[in-house]
This record gives C-alpha cells, structure tokens and sequence, in this order.
C-alpha cells in the first residue's frame, strides 16, 4: 500500500517514522510519502489561499496548486482505484468499517485541509477522476486536516494484512466482528492486587465459559452507557 499525504506542514508526518508504522515502512509493507502543497506553487509567497467568493471570514485553499500536485503525485489519468481522502468535518464519520474497507487498497492520498477548507473544486475533480472520500474524525473542529489523516492512516495501515505480529488481537478490539461491534470490554494484567484494587476473581478461574460471559456483559454494559447508538445490546447480544 503506498500513502501519499498533501499539506502545508509536511513535517506533521515525521512522525510516520514511529513504532509500529515505521516499522511497517521499513519492512516494505507501506510506502508513505509526505508532500508539501507549496512546492506546487509559483509566486513568491509560495502562496496557497485567497478570499472566499460570497464574502465571509478566513480563507480558502486554492485550486490550482492542489491540481498540478495531483498530476504530479497521482498523474491524469481517471483511476478508480486510488482512494483520495479529504478530512473534513462535514465528512461522513469515519469508522473501523471504513478502515477496514480501506486496508485492502493499493493507493491513498491524503488532502489536508488549512484555513477555513479546500475549493470544494478539488474535491469534485478528484471524485470525476478517482475514488474520493470526505471523512470527519468527530463532532470537532481541528486545525488542520493532518491529525485526521495520521489517525486514519494508524486505523488502517494495522489492518493491512501483516501488520499486526499477532492478528487474533484484531478480532477482539471494539466495534469488531469477534467483539460483535460492541466496546471493548476492560482488560486487567498483574499484579491480581494493586493499590487495594483487585483483578475481578472470574477472570483468574481459568473458567473459560464464564470468562467469556463476564466479557461479553461487561462489552454490552459499557456500549449500552456509552455507545447506544450502536446498537440494542441490552441482553448483551447485538439483534
Ligand atoms: N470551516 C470548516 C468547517 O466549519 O467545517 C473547518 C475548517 S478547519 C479549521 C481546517 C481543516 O481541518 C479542514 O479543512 C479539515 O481538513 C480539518 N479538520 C478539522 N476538523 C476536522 C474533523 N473533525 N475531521 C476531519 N478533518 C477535520
């Protein structure tokens, strides 16, 4: 899988180097390139905003550096799939379904928005000529669109077929299928005492059968709280 991120601060993507994902990179298993959008402009200022048209506070990204760098990055040619993300808060959620659609892609570029967002131009050449997305991270509003497309990029790249050392840790995490899409139930390691808190006794008995009953009403108690737009987890199994 090769990652491509566009943005005016390039240097939030160093971190890309880092554990797991830098490990990912060094075995071969991702290629991840950042892109400064201002190499792609030509005036001295390196310039990459103006005014919004209809008047309005800030600034908008304009068209025309994002356009030469795709041609760059991605070339001219329609190409469904390249899978472009433009982290936005009008974007439909992102979720770990959406992450793990995405796991099996050959090529994404990632657009990071500044200012008040990109010509919303861009976006509609990218969806006449790849697969493009607009996702939101939350109910927030962030600075900048690289946060979002580093957690996306975590929320994905560890689905990608080697890259979890262990893959059944997969298929217990929240909202998977082996969690049937409910929270995460909460873990506990040693020591079984700790600060006068103790290790609920269940899950030292070396019983499986209840083990995994504790498990699976503690994962429907906490989405039930939590999450009830998850579903109807009030027996503690999904309908
Ligand atoms: N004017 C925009 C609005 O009201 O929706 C907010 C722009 S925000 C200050 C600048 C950039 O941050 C956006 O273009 C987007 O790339 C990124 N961003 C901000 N919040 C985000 C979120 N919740 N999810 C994904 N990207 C976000």
């Amino acid at each position: 899988m090769r990652l491509d991120y566009l943005s005016i601060f390039p240097a939030y993507f160093d971190v890309l180097d880092i554990s797991l994902l830098g490990k990912a990179a060094v075995n071969g298993l991702v290629e991840m390139h950042a892109h400064d959008l201002r190499d792609w402009t030509h005036d001295r200022h390196r310039t990459v905003d103006d005014t919004p048209c209809g008047g309005g506070a800030g600034m908008v990204m304009k068209p025309n550096p994002w356009g030469e760098a795709f041609d760059d990055i991605i070339g001219t040619e329609p190409d469904l799939s390249v899978h472009v993300m433009f982290p936005t808060p009008s974007g439909a959620p992102f979720t770990q379904s959406a992450a793990q659609e995405l796991s099996s892609v050959e090529r994404i570029v990632f657009c990071c928005g500044r200012y008040e967002g990109i010509d919303h131009r861009v976006i509609d050449y990218a969806r006449s000529m790849w697969t493009a997305h607009e996702v939101s991270l939350g109910d927030y509003v962030l600075n900048g669109g690289e946060v979002a497309a580093l957690a996306i990029t975590e929320a994905v790249v560890r689905l990608v077929p080697g890259f979890m050392g262990n893959p059944g840790s997969l298929a217990e995490e929240s909202f998977s299928a082996g969690q049937e899409g409910m929270l995460e139930y909460p873990l506990f390691t040693r020591p079984v005492s700790w600060r006068g808190f103790d290790v609920p006794e269940v899950l030292m008995s070396g019983h499986h059968g209840r083990i995994a009953k504790w498990r699976r009403d503690e994962s429907a108690r906490l989405t039930r709280e939590r999450r009830p737009d998850l579903g109807d987890f009030g027996s503690g199994i999904r309908h």
